[in-house]
């Protein structure tokens, strides 16, 4: 069987028309109970979609995080979901950050703004998506994070720049990483284009899953020095 990555890449470049038969040969399905989906644009069906477990309060208090650098650098995190390992969250996840899905990431950025903007929490004026580092944008294709940055900013109508934080140095995955060792691995990762572009604004950092909060935490301390008016992050989901 020809995988189902390889598909998705075939039918983003192939024309409308053999797009169309391969949709017929492989239709696309819902990542959470296999039915038939219309098209690909969300890999859930609306009963799993609204299945999806909240956390209890968003944004939620971000001492949860336990790595006291977080508190330090964030004012506030929001999640739209619960994530739990081998969930259907984790299934979303994989499907945008390794099945070639970009445009999984707009829907999904999309959901994330339009929850966030009923929140309490302060409207930003600028969305910065966590960046990757060059080497792993250019084996993926894309960034995850600037894909749901686009989709929140076009939500809450709100600029968004995928330029102004950059990754100065690879860091190795976070997974398997303790929360000492994940703030290190990260701590000092990030530089900032422009600090003139953030002084004064309410910038939202977007990221895919809230772990321990390291990443958003060492991106929100290069940005603490330009003098934000607030750094507040959201992402897809934070782990339970
Ligand atoms: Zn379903």
């Amino acid at each position: 069987m020809i995988n189902p990555p390889l598909i998705a890449k075939a039918a983003q470049f192939a024309p409308p028309a053999w797009a169309s038969l391969l949709g017929l040969l492989y239709p696309p399905r819902c990542l959470g109970c296999g039915a038939r989906l219309p098209d690909e644009t969300m890999p859930l069906c609306h009963r799993c979609l609204l299945r999806l477990e909240r956390p209890a309060s968003s944004p939620f208090d971000v001492s949860a995080a336990h790595l006291p650098e977080a508190h330090a650098a964030l004012d506030g995190a929001f999640a739209l979901w619960l994530f739990d390992a081998g969930g259907v969250v984790q299934r979303l996840q994989h499907a945008l950050k390794y099945g070639n899905r970009p445009h999984v990431g707009l829907a999904l950025g999309q959901v994330m703004g339009m929850t966030y903007r009923a929140t309490a929490a302060p409207l930003p004026d600028l969305v910065l998506p966590i960046p990757l580092h060059r080497t792993r944008l250019y084996e993926r294709g894309y960034n995850q994070s600037a894909m749901l940055a686009r989709g929140v900013g076009s939500a809450l109508g709100a600029m968004v720049s995928e330029t102004l934080l950059a990754r100065r140095r690879a860091t190795r995955s976070q997974t398997n990483l303790s929360h000492q060792r994940r703030w290190e691995n990260v701590a000092g990762a990030f530089a900032l284009a422009a600090p003139e572009a953030v002084a004064g604004r309410r910038v939202l950092l977007i990221d895919d899953v809230f772990t321990t909060g390291a990443t958003l935490a060492a991106a929100a301390t290069v940005l603490q020095d330009a003098g934000p008016a607030s750094i507040h992050a959201a992402t897809l989901a934070v782990a339970r």
